[in-house]
């Protein structure tokens, strides 16, 4: 599985970071980084909570 984020739609909203704090970081300004691309295993479920948080549709989970 990826985790996938959509740069143009972050607003710095943080939500993505507090559910998956090994998968993505925020960058000085509040903007999400991906720390994992590809999701380690047992890391799946964690992953689509993170995209599902995003208000703003930035994060998907990919196949
Ligand atoms: S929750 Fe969405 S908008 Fe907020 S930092 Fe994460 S990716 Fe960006």
């Amino acid at each position: 599985m990826k985790l996938l984020l959509d740069a143009t739609r972050c607003q710095g909203y943080g939500l993505c970071q507090e559910h998956a704090p090994d998968l993505v970081e925020l960058d000085e300004w509040g903007y999400a980084r991906i720390v994992a691309v590809t999701v380690p295993p047992g890391e799946e479920e964690t992953a689509r909570a993170c995209a599902a948080s995003c208000p703003n549709d930035a994060l998907r989970t990919e196949r």
